[in-house]
């Protein structure tokens, strides 16, 4: 199950610096997950890095997640004093609830500010989150059409711009990238099935036969009825034999070319042609308390 991955510490160094500096200028966050797996794509760090700042957490790809676990995610992450909001960025869904939610976080800040005599100014604020749980095209939403460059302010970044978004509300247009917790051996695994891994980093085969092991544990109906497998086979090597005969998936020789079945298994999961399913389960909690 131990995947090893390897992410280069000296890349993220600097973008943890940079997350540092933007951190300053902005008056709430918003921390994008992955809803499949919204522990496992969670920076454990983030917490400290953004102390005192109020936290909207937006658990996107939610059209690839289980529906009921994504409710409980939404009240486990309430009962730690952070709102959550089910979003699609592909399709919209809960975009907009999000610039809303921002405002109320952001209400006592902005109200103190006032009563201490300076002027009113828009609510400003970041997204953060690990590679691939989709920042870039849930900030294209946010953004939208109506998007009007704020212009240069002191402090930001060279290349970097506030965007205007509905109404009061002004954002960084580029994300805050924080380190995936490979480290921890349950969410390196989830990572990886869930596609926030880039695949040169990990044995393709490997984590399909991971996955597949998960998927007969927890899911056996719908791998019999993607794959018409009749009986299930419990051993994962075999049903990549089978996919691979089945699709017609040969190498020279007639071997069954079991990598391009990993393949398959693995983007057809991804991409949600499996079904939704939701990784991590807030009762399960307790295996990152570790971390
Ligand atoms: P970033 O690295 O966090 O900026 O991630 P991107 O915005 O580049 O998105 C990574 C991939 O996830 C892209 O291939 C998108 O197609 C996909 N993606 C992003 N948001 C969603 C979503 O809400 N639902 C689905 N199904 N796919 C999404």
């Amino acid at each position: 199950m131990d995947f090893n991955l390897n992410w280069f510490p000296g890349h993220m160094a600097k973008a943890r610096r940079l997350v540092k500096e933007n951190l300053k200028l902005v008056d709430v966050v918003i921390e994008v997950l992955d809803a499949r797996i919204p522990m496992s794509s969670r920076n454990p760090e983030l917490k400290n890095l953004a102390a005192g700042k109020p936290r909207l957490v937006v658990l996107n790809k939610s059209d690839l997640a289980d529906p009921d676990l994504t409710l409980r995610w939404k009240k486990y992450f309430l009962s730690e004093g952070n709102p959550a909001v089910a979003v699609d960025s592909v399709g919209g869904s809960g975009v907009r609830e999000v610039s809303e939610l921002v405002r109320q976080l952001a209400a006592p800040k902005m109200s103190s500010l006032m009563s201490s005599g300076r002027r009113s100014r828009s609510v400003r604020c970041m997204v953060l989150g690990i590679p691939n749980v989709g920042k870039s095209f849930f900030i294209n939403k946010l953004v939208g059409q109506r998007a009007a460059r704020a212009g240069d302010k002191p402090g930001i970044t060279r290349g970097q711009q506030w965007v205007r978004v509905a109404g009061n509300l002004e954002l960084l247009d580029t994300p805050g990238i924080l380190k995936p917790g490979v480290e921890r051996p349950e969410a390196a695994f989830r990572l990886i099935a869930t596609g926030a891994i880039k695949e040169d980093l990990y044995d393709l085969h490997k984590a399909a036969v991971v996955l597949l092991k998960w998927l007969v544990k927890k899911y056996p109906q719908a791998l019999k009825d993607r794959y018409r497998l009749e009986p299930l086979p419990h051993e994962p090597e075999i049903i990549l034999e089978e996919i691979g005969s089945m699709r017609g998936y040969y190498q020279a020789g007639g071997i069954v070319d079991t990598l391009k079945a990993a393949q398959a298994v693995l983007k057809e999961f991804r991409e949600g042609t499996l079904g939704r399913y939701t990784m991590d389960d807030p009762g399960d909690i307790k295996e990152f308390d570790a971390f």
